[in-house]
């Protein structure tokens, strides 16, 4: 029988059903994960019990119910929350977006059977051992994504899925299969239907793994790109190095975008329904990414124009041969200097403990930073200190003159 480890708190929940004459099996992504010896952040669980039962088996545990209109509760078990949806068929679909309605079903194959990808469809406990009927373990060794049944049927029913077959394939690394991928081809416009903000969730998932590249250009060549970025202009140099960007969604949209006029950019940005916080980060790098950065006080100048965004926009303008190698670090170099009155080692208490008094205080303390911007290693509080009384007395010289 095909051993799997999983963590105890998932077998005092598969016993307590099986005590209860239930089925429990860890399904989906955690699954998979597990599978390719990954260890998942959370497990999903799948069981035979009807809600109310799952509720009363754990009764003397905290649970989650918000999730219960899809047949999902949350049992909280050695303080890790963990999902338990009931066996599910999904009712027919009206408008590829979302099942007109939830029926319980008795056999896990059921529910397997409404799972978008082979390697997604599986299910396991201790007991029982995998429950595979579409092959995704032999999938998941070949590095395969395949469609549950017919591929035609399951876009047509759902077309998010043509976007989670690209995000897969992107996250794990595999292929995706002929007959599949002629499938998303061909019900590639049922993703007008589909909420822009859960086609952006995936997009950015997609860009953000860590082999985006290979994922775009099928995407791409499929023609199902305007679905997704309407107007964007993918080209093979972006693709390449997209990868050598940081897994951060704004990094890696900005630089996607970077070839793209700013006016397009912004739209595309708009259409994906992404966070202001995404958005704007990536708007940073697609300014950023068209200036060259060439010595410290242009790094300087783009560190404060960029902030947080400044190291990624700087490798980004690097990558694309904008900048000269090595402006990143120019970049990373100048945030670690000292470049404003907060960085000095000293401040305006010890300039008064001097002797220094009203005006004089600020005007000292800009002398220092002066000095400091210039020659960084005299940011040390003796040196500071011995300058701030050279600057005293020089003050108190003029007065007397
Ligand atoms: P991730 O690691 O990104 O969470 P996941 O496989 O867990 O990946 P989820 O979106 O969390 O993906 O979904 C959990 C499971 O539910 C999937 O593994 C799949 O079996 C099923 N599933 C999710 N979305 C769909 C869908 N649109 N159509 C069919 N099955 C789906
Ligand atoms: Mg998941």
């Amino acid at each position: 029988m095909y051993l799997l480890e999983y963590p105890e708190y998932i077998e005092k929940i598969t016993e307590r059903f099986a005590a209860a004459g239930e089925q429990a099996f860890i399904v989906g992504g955690c699954l998979r994960d597990s599978m390719l010896g990954k260890a998942p952040d959370d497990f999903d669980m799948a069981t035979s019990a009807l809600p109310e039962k799952t509720m009363e088996i754990f009764a003397d545990r905290r649970l989650i119910t918000n999730g219960l209109k899809h047949g999902t509760v949350t049992v909280i078990i050695d303080s890790h929350p963990v999902e338990i949806t009931t066996f599910r068929v999904d009712g027919e679909y009206s408008d590829s977006r979302h099942p007109d309605k939830v029926r319980f079903t008795a056999r896990i194959e059921d529910d397997l059977a409404r799972r978008d990808f082979t390697v997604n469809a599986m299910a396991y406990n201790r007991r029982t051992g995998l429950v595979d009927p579409f092959g995704g373990r032999e999938d998941l060794g070949k590095g395969i994504l395949r469609a549950v049944g017919d591929p035609l049927l399951r876009f047509d029913e759902d077309a998010l899925r043509i976007m989670r077959a690209f995000r897969f394939s992107a996250q794990l690394g595999f292929e995706i299969d002929a007959s599949t991928l002629e499938g998303a081809e061909a019900k590639k416009a049922g993703l007008a239907n589909i909420a822009r903000e859960r086609i952006g969730v995936e997009f950015v998932k997609l860009i953000t793994a860590p082999a985006p590249d290979s994922a775009l250009r099928k995407m791409s060549a499929l023609g199902i790109m305007p679905y997704v970025c309407d107007g964007l202009t993918l080209n093979e140099n972006i693709l390449e190095k997209l990868a050598k960007m940081p897994p951060d969604p704004s990094a890696r949209l900005g630089f996607l975008l970077s070839a793209t006029d700013t006016a397009k950019a912004r739209a595309i940005l708009r259409e994906l329904r992404l966070s202001t916080k995404i958005s704007s980060g990536a708007l940073a790098i697609i300014e950023g990414c068209r200036i060259s950065i060439g010595n410290m006080s242009e790094a300087g100048r783009f560190a404060l124009r960029f902030g947080s965004s400044a190291c990624d926009a700087a490798l980004a303008s690097e990558l694309l041969g904008i900048s000269p190698n090595g402006a990143t670090e120019l970049v990373g170099k100048w945030q670690t200097l000292p470049h404003t009155l907060g960085d000095l080692t000293i401040g305006g208490a010890d300039v008064i403990a001097l002797g220094a008094a009203g005006k004089e205080i600020g005007e000292i303390l800009s002398r220092l930073l002066d000095a400091v911007i210039s020659a960084p290693e005299q940011n040390e509080r003796e040196i500071l200190i011995s300058l701030a009384e050279k600057e005293i007395q020089k003050i108190r010289e003029r007065e007397r003159e």
